[in-house]
């Protein structure tokens, strides 16, 4: 019998460490530590099959621990699994550049742990078993699509790849939508950005493999029965061999994507080709769970962008960026001698509703002035939150009788808007349009001012009102 695989864990919580240990210590051989000095130590003297690490110690960091590890030559090729809390994103990326294979998270669950550790250590086994040239080639693969943050890319390398490492017909990589469609995503005989819509009731092997999730062997396409519905469309081509692997991360198949590769007519899919796939399937879930990582951290980042250049209630921008916005309209009208217009209305008697209502109707009343304004203005106008109850819009291109016309139409628009629980109530504003045309005005404060003082005008005309400067 094989001797024990050892795994290292470490953490320094005592309750994580015992918790790891006794689920995994009847089929494994378990060491401790607590710390990132004691991993580096313990891993060079032991030399764990595995090492689970912690990203946060008191004392040290498990990421830097990970990346000595990486460095040193006697401990660089042991698997290391970060153990990290699931809140902190930058951790786990942070841990994958520094060399760490995988990472798990907390709170734990405890079959998903020990399915990925089972997992790793069999992905050794493969690794060792495998020839040299293969090692190399993969290593090659995986280092070529570690760095690729784009899936479409990752997934073109991959079969380039795979088909010089072993001698197949065609290797594709196809993924499936929630309408069940088969797209081919990438194939070694399909052009880049090709894709190719397939039936999936031509082809039996890819729905097994997804339904099972695992891996489907086809050795004979002529004798196996479950392409006995489909044989008479295979008839002349140039495999008798199929393989289908789908591509797995954290038990779900990413993004159903499968690969699918056809063996010549002679050899069909040898124990190597089997393995090759596997792990070629591996590395491409990686790749592809790192690339949707980094695809949602650089949404994340947008996000955050985004709202800093926008008013927390209504969504339109803000003050900051209303002017950041003016002014660069400006020098482009100022440029092209192009008319610039800017409307500013006040909301009429707001603390009257305030005080009726209560202040949070209040609030919905701006939300709902500010979809008002958006659901009127053109694409390329810039609504934005002035202050409390002022709102401003900048108005591109646009002459003074187009921007009177706007306000005219928001008047109208919000007046006769039935706002909730508010009954037969309604609101009005006031509002100054100013314009810039054939250089009549010298900047923007101006164009600001002049709006401005036109809506203090409709104020003192009754309020209701629209106003030219
Ligand atoms: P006028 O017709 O002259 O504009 O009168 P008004 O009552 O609208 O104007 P005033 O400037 O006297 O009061 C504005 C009120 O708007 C006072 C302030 O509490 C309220 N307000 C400002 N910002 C907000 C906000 O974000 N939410 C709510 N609910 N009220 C706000
Ligand atoms: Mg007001
Ligand atoms: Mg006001």
């Amino acid at each position: 019998m094989n001797p024990k695989k050892k795994i290292l864990i470490v953490d320094d919580e005592f309750f994580f460490r015992d918790v790891l240990k006794d689920a995994l210590q009847e089929r494994y051989d378990v060491i401790e530590g607590e710390n990132g000095e004691e991993a580096i130590a313990l891993a060079e003297e032991h030399q764990p099959d595995l090492i689970i690490l912690d990203v946060l110690m008191p004392d040290s960091d498990g990421i830097e621990a990970c990346k000595i590890l990486k460095e040193k030559p006697a401990t660089r090729k042991i698997p290391v699994v970060l153990f990290t809390s699931l809140a902190k994103k930058e951790d786990i990326v942070r841990g994958l550049k520094a060399g760490a294979d995988d990472y798990i998270t907390k709170p734990m669950c405890l079959p998903e742990i020990i399915a990925r550790v089972d997992a790793h250590l069999r992905t050794k086994d493969y690794y060792a078993e495998l020839e040299h040239r293969d090692l190399l080639l993969l290593l090659e693969l995986s280092e070529n699509i570690s760095a690729i943050r784009n899936p479409m890319t990752i997934l073109r390398i991959i079969v380039e790849k795979m088909s010089a490492i072993i001698d197949v017909a065609r290797c594709s990589i196809v993924s499936i939508d929630t309408k069940g469609d088969i797209y081919v995503k990438a194939s070694n005989d399909l052009l880049e950005n090709e894709e190719i819509k397939l039936e999936l009731y031509k082809y039996p092997e890819i729905r097994k493999s997804l339904e099972l999730k695992q891996p489907v062997i086809i050795n004979s396409i002529k004798e196996d029965p479950l392409m006995a519905p489909v044989r008479k469309y295979m008839e002349g081509l140039e495999f008798n061999s199929i393989v289908v692997i789908p591509v797995i991360k954290k038990e779900s198949v990413i993004g159903s994507f499968l690969l699918r590769t056809a063996s010549p007519l002679e050899g069909g899919i040898t124990e190597r080709i089997y393995k090759v796939c596997q792990l070629v399937a591996n590395i491409s879930a990686n790749a592809l769970e790192n690339a949707m990582l980094f695809d949602s951290m650089k949404t994340a980042q947008e996000y955050f962008e985004e709202m800093s250049i926008r008013d927390g209630l209504t969504t339109l921008y803000n003050h900051r960026h209303f002017y950041t916005r003016l002014e660069e309209e400006f020098s482009r009208a100022e440029r092209y001698d192009q008319p610039l217009s800017l409307i500013f209305f006040d909301i009429d008697d707001f603390k009257r509703i305030n005080d009726t209502y209560g202040h949070s109707q209040g609030d919905e009343v701006l939300k709902q002035i500010g979809m008002l304004i958006r659901s009127l203005a053109r694409e390329s106008d810039l609504p934005a939150r002035y202050g409390g109850e002022e709102f401003a819009v900048v108005l591109p291109n646009t002459s003074s009788e187009g921007a009177l016309d706007l306000a005219a139409r928001l008047r109208t628009a919000i007046r006769e808007h039935k706002f909730t629980n508010m009954g037969d109530d309604n609101v009005t504003i006031s509002a100054g349009v100013s314009t810039f045309a054939n250089k009549n005005i010298s900047s923007f404060d101006r164009l600001v001012h002049l709006a401005d003082a036109a809506m203090y005008q409709a104020k003192r005309q009754g309020k209701d009102h629209v106003l030219p400067a």
